[in-house]
């Protein structure tokens, strides 16, 4: 019942080995033999970082590039290439002293199900999760850890209206005096990068809080690894199984070594441990299919799980990161209820949610506080950096901004059109 091996265009991976951390150098590369020189990987760049005249093989600029894969996933002739974790991943898979834990993004459970035939959308959580344990994964929920970061995301929003909107001042709040309105949202690494390279005097404004799978990867090798599968946590290694390329960047990110600092900091491992990164490889969703192909396993033939562990337990608002306002969305909701003490009459909150046409969807939400009286939140949800982004940017620069909220996604739509999901015969950029 398996289709055949996707060909190079489809997987769009090829084995690298190891890289730099911190640098971009082969996360994303133009096979120069297939490259045409046609150009369309320069209309859906989002940086400006593919060179070359037309006819002639493209090259990326790699001070500018920001690993989304756009272009990857939206070249005709299968020229752009990705680094791939697959090789590394199946030896640790086959290597009985390793725990490996796969960390599945939400946009994955939607497209897994496509490089095996199922109509695009099929929704496959819990045979997912079936197949990665056959696989030989145990698993640690990305929405487990997205949920965390709505938390933490949500705790600096709510901080920030405290301090600038209602005028408290204490020590607790000081630091959000610092990080002024507009909030940004910080999920997506490439719009990080891209703000790094492009508009730095605007990291203040993006929230602290880390993504979803760089909280999964330090909570899978200390909370879980000791209380809950009860094993070394040296002997942990951390799958981020992502819609995304940018994904492998960010995971490479020098500063990303959580785990390591505390379990030393509390004596459980020696002092003398060398230092390992939170997450230790990333899997794209066209890599996790060949995983499965290697080890002979159809995630479609797999059973509905019945039994849910801890780790793989989530709720809705971590679900919805997979798309355009998600992270908005479920943001808010959290807002709602800490300031108002209450639930939001609904929880769905279609006025950010998803994509639209015209790249920025605005909205004004109301937000009741204790005491009677009420605040206006008015968002941003920017769908794709491309063409959207900037204005947006420039207006917060001049101080001429009317939102508070900004979600930004570089992909377009959000993470279900990530540049590590399979190729779409009509590409993305609609
Ligand atoms: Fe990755 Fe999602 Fe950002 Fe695209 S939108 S670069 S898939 S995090």
């Amino acid at each position: 019942t398996f289709l055949p091996p996707p060909d190079a265009r489809v997987s769009g991976s090829e084995p690298q080995g190891t890289y730099n951390p911190g640098e971009l150098r082969g996360i994303i590369r133009v096979n120069q033999d297939k490259c045409v020189g046609c150009d369309t990987c320069r209309e859906n760049c989002p940086a400006d970082a593919m060179m070359g005249e037309i006819g002639v093989a493209h090259k990326i600029d790699l001070d500018k590039c920001i690993a989304c894969g756009q272009c990857l996933i939206n070249c005709p002739f299968g020229a752009i290439e990705q680094m791939s974790f697959v090789d590394e991943v199946m030896g640790k898979l086959n290597d009985p002293k390793v725990v490996v834990v796969g960390i599945p993004a939400p946009a994955v459970r939607v497209a897994i199900a496509e490089e095996f035939g199922a109509p695009p959308g099929t929704l496959t959580v819990k045979k997912l999760h079936s197949a990665m344990k056959k696989a030989g994964f145990k698993v640690y929920e990305n929405n487990l850890a997205a949920d965390q970061t709505i938390l933490e995301e949500g705790g600096e929003i709510v901080g920030k209206i405290r301090y600038w909107v209602l005028g408290e001042r204490s020590k607790e709040l000081e630091e959000f005096g610092k990080h002024p309105f507009p909030h940004f949202t910080s999920c997506c690494p490439a719009w990080v990068r891209y703000a790094e390279i492009n508009y730095a005097a605007l990291l203040p404004h993006i929230s602290g809080a880390r993504s979803p799978m760089l909280m999964a990867g330090p909570s899978a090798k200390t909370w879980a690894a000791l209380n809950i599968w009860k094993v070394d946590p040296v002997k942990v290694y951390t799958v981020g199984i992502m819609p995304c390329t940018a994904k492998i960047f960010e995971a490479s990110r020098p500063e990303f070594h959580a785990a390591w600092k505390f379990l030393r900091e509390k004596k459980i491992i020696p002092d003398n441990t060398p230092k390992f990164p939170d997450i230790d490889a990333v899997l794209t969703t066209r890599d996790l299919a060949e995983v499965f192909r290697r080890k002979g396993i159809n995630p479609l033939e797999m059973p509905e799980e019945a039994e849910e562990k801890i780790t793989e337990m989530y709720t809705g608002g971590a679900t919805i990161f997979g798309n355009s306002g998600g992270v908005m969305e479920a943001a808010l909701r959290y807002a709602y209820q800490v300031v108002s003490g209450k639930n939001p009459p609904s929880w769905d909150i279609y006025a950010v949610r998803g994509y639209t046409k015209y790249g920025v969807k605005e909205a004004t939400i109301t937000l009741p506080l204790k005491d009677g009286k009420t605040i206006t939140v008015r968002t941003a949800t920017v769908n794709g950096i491309k063409n959207h982004l900037d204005k947006v940017v420039k207006d917060v620069l001049s101080g001429q901004s009317p939102y508070d909220i900004i979600e930004v996604m570089n992909c377009p739509g959000g993470c279900i059109n990530g540049g590590g999901q399979p190729v779409q015969p009509m590409g993305t950029s609609w």
